[in-house]
């Protein structure tokens, strides 16, 4: 049986492992925080609870999908995965150590895959024994719900793990879009300047709720500072960071105090309880 491995069990690790654990596929799943691993088929069972009470999913598929996941101490227990994706904290030194503790342990044909919004995959590939089997799987927030993947390689990924990821993330019911490995790929370099006329009107002195309303009866499902609070405020700032700095400053890339200020306070959004809409 083909088995995916997921590391980081937040916000896209949940989502990702539910993801191909619903399409029929084994996940082993991680996370280096222990409540994390003790609460993660918790989180996914309660998450799924109201489709079921709803009707729109049966209380026995709940049941497989979970039963499909297993949850275990660290990558060093992943050894028997075909493609293992990483949704841990948006930062190079991380992502690098966690794929070199993953080389140590996979099969030489395991797909090894970022969930990074930003990060560059050539630079994540320094350092790695087969550099040839790296790419982007880049999900969207809920990824269980969201079709699009952006599917990113960098000069030296191999066509083999290309098609490999791109079949099982497919078999997933996943709209695979090969992208540039360029800062923010497609969809967050096009987000950019969307959240930044946000927060430069916030600055000047609009709020955020009248933002969000004129843009969701404009037709947006969600207004800019909504997607904030559902993607999370510190992730929004590190992936505005890192494309300010990719972009050597460039305006269309300014990174705005109120975005730092929110960041700060801590009320990060949705995973907080607190955010520029919340608990509004
Ligand atoms: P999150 O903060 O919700 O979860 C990250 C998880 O990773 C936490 O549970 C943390 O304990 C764990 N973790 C941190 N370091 C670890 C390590 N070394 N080994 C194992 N686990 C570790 O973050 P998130 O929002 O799920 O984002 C994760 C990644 O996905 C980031 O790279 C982010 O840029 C990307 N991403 C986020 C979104 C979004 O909307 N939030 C969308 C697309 C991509």
């Amino acid at each position: 049986m083909t088995t995916i491995a997921v590391i980081g069990l937040g916000t896209m690790g949940l989502g990702i492992a539910q993801t191909y654990a619903a399409a029929g596929f084994a996940v082993l799943a991680t996370d280096a925080v222990p409540e994390a691993r003790e609460t993660a088929l918790g989180r996914l069972r309660a998450g799924l609870a109201p489709r079921v009470r709803a009707g729109k999913l049966a209380q026995a598929d709940l049941d497989a999908i979970l039963a499909r996941i297993t949850v275990v101490d660290g990558p060093k227990a992943m050894g028997a995965t075909d493609l293992a994706i990483e949704a841990v904290v948006e930062r190079m030194p991380v992502k690098q150590s966690l794929f070199a503790a993953l080389e140590a342990v996979v099969a030489p044909d395991a797909v090894l895959a970022s969930n990074t919004s930003s990060l560059s995959m050539a630079a994540m590939a320094e350092g790695l024994a087969r550099p040839e089997r790296l790419l982007g799987l880049h999900f969207f927030n809920p990824a269980p719900v969201m079709k699009l993947v952006e599917l990113v390689a960098h000069p030296g990924t191999g066509a083999a793990a290309l098609d490999r990821a791109r079949r099982l993330t497919e078999a997933a019911g996943k709209t695979v879009i090969p992208c540039p490995d360029r800062p923010g790929f497609i969809v967050n370099r096009c987000a950019r300047p969307f959240y930044g006329e946000a927060l430069a009107m916030l600055e000047e002195g609009r709020s955020a709720a009248e933002i969000d309303a004129a843009m969701q009866a404009a037709g947006y499902p969600l207004g800019p500072f909504g997607l904030i609070d559902l993607v999370g405020a510190d992730i929004n700032l590190a992936a505005t960071e890192s494309l300010a700095a990719a972009m050597e400053g460039h305006p269309r890339y300014h990174v705005f105090d109120a975005l730092r200020r929110q960041v700060a306070s801590g009320d990060l959004g949705r995973k907080t309880g607190r955010g520029f809409l919340y608990p509004d």
